[in-house]
């Protein structure tokens, strides 16, 4: 494929964006740099109505977090400017106007009580309203009426719609990289509106408008567009411009694999369908991001990668330079695609182990008061030590509480387990052995710990469990070696006399 692929998303600011809206987003990133192309954000915004205060910022925030920003857009490279539809208004005006001018559109003038009418005499008569080749002549447009009254009413600024005139009895053959080739009966087409009297396109005529303008080579996109494609086929050839080719992504379903994915889904099961937390500005309502819930978006990446598309082969794991590399639209299902939450949570648990220690300790700080005295050096060490069961950072303190406080409470299945008649003894002894320990190290401790069980023929478990249940206060976590070292010889043998006292 040559040099200049062009995609773009392009999204309506119409609330926050949906995780198959960052799956949209992150197909058309893959394919444009797995080509050398240029990923493009457009802002679909021409209809006020649906508008939404900073569903825009949003959209933005979501692909940096994601770590797939957009090449061209608002305020980046704006080359083929402006990039959101509602700055582009004087455009499309000029569009319409052709389509009338070639034949292949015109002016419709019904008011919404008159189509309202014709809606309910359909459905008296068991059918659905169409407008289009079979009642056209019947109904008041310039294909109606004559060019006088025509001019006449545009004159008198009456209201109007533009709408593209389908054909009757034809045949469109249509191509889709995922679904292969289409055959559309254009007799079942309606003559969708593509302008209207306010000045206002309608998405149909904007989006193929900008497509051309911006020179999209390739239209990635949800599969709820699909059947638009006749149109904007049909847009383009009357319009005489060579069109782009398109894929259409599968759906993303429900866990149960049965219907769409939706908000409530998520709200039912307790996962969110955001990638960021977002406050609804109207209502007020809060709504769960992946961010927030603390996901990495290498992890989030992951997981939507294979929303629709795998590489064929077993592997799993990529990063965002081998999912470039790997990615290829023919490779991508038409079938539905069912949304996993606990994959993703599969995912996270690995991009954790990948973390650096560090980076991890700062955000663990930041998030546990208990935290706010304790050197990031040594919680960054103890992270090391517990991340293998952690899928969160949300959960380190839950596995690592005791490297920072000591227990107070001790679990009393383990207790009756772990401390027998001659526990006392026994810890007394291992006390002077920790004390004689010369130099307090994992190494020395160990040898020094496991040569006085076995020359004294004790057996393990009966030192080692309640040695634990005095570190920890459950049977539970890393090497009993590392906790020891981590805490320090006098805390060790602080917590071993303290859990005397307290089983
Ligand atoms: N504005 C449409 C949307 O909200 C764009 C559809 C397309 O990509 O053509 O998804």
């Amino acid at each position: 494929m040559s040099n200049n692929v062009r995609v773009r998303f392009a999204p309506s600011p119409t609330g926050p964006l949906h995780i198959g809206g960052v799956r949209t987003a992150l197909f058309n990133y893959l394919f444009a740099k797995k080509h050398n192309g240029t990923f493009i954000l457009r802002i679909e915004d021409t209809d006020q109505n649906r508008y939404v205060e900073g569903a825009e910022q949003y959209i933005v925030d979501a692909l940096n977090w994601c770590n797939i920003p957009f090449d061209e857009g608002p305020g980046k490279n704006e080359t083929f400017g402006p990039y959101r539809q509602s700055e582009r208004k004087h455009l499309y005006k000029q569009y319409a106007d052709d389509l009338i001018a070639s034949g292949h559109a015109y002016y419709a003038f019904d008011t919404a009580e008159e189509l309202d009418i014709q809606r309910k005499e359909s459905e008296t008569k068991g059918e659905t309203f169409i407008y289009n080749w079979h009642n056209r002549e019947q109904l008041n447009n310039s294909i109606s009426l004559s060019k006088e009254d025509v001019e006449k009413r545009l004159a008198n600024g009456e209201e109007y719609v533009v709408r593209f005139k389908s054909p009757k009895d034809e045949t469109l053959h249509l191509t889709d990289i995922i679904r292969g080739d289409i055959k559309i009966d254009t007799n079942i087409l309606d003559d969708k509106v593509l302008f209207k009297s306010d000045g206002m396109p309608t998405y149909h005529l904007a989006n193929i408008v900008d497509d051309h303008l911006m020179e999209i080579t390739h239209v990635i996109r949800g599969e709820e567009w699909l059947p638009s494609l006749a149109l904007h086929y049909q847009l383009y050839k009357a319009f005489g411009w060579e069109a782009p080719e398109f894929a259409h992504l599968p759906l993303i379903l429900k866990p149960t694999g049965k219907g769409k994915l939706s908000k409530r889904d998520g709200d039912k099961l307790g996962f969110p369908v955001f990638p960021l937390e977002w406050t609804d500005p109207k209502t007020n309502e809060l709504s769960r991001g992946y961010k927030e819930d603390g996901y990495f978006p290498e992890a989030m990446i992951n997981f939507l990668a294979f929303l629709g598309w795998n590489p064929g082969t077993e592997q799993e794991i990529f990063t965002l330079e081998e999912l470039i590399k790997a990615f290829d639209l023919s490779k991508v299902n038409k079938s539905g695609a069912r949304f996993d939450p606990d994959k993703i949570k599969w995912f996270n648990h690995h991009y954790m182990q990948e973390q650096h220690n560090v980076e991890l300790a700062e955000i663990f700080k930041s998030q546990t008061s208990e935290l706010s005295t304790i050197d990031p050096e040594y919680i960054a060490l103890v992270i090391g030590l517990i991340k293998e069961r952690a899928t969160f950072v949300s959960d380190f303190w839950e596995l690592s509480h005791y490297f920072f406080v000591t227990p107070t409470t001790y679990d009393e299945k383990a207790s009756k387990k772990a401390f027998k008649e001659d526990t006392p003894e026994l810890m007394k002894s291992l006390i002077s052995v920790i004390e004689s320990v010369s130099d307090f190290t994992v190494e020395n401790l160990q040898t020094d710990i496991k040569g006085w069980i076995t020359s004294n023929d004790i057996g393990f478990g009966k030192v080692m469990m309640p040695l634990r249940l005095s570190l920890v206060g459950a049977l539970q976590g890393p090497d009993v070696f590392d906790i020891m070292f981590m805490i320090g010889k006098t805390e060790t043998i602080k917590r071993i006399e303290k859990a005397q006292s307290n089983i």
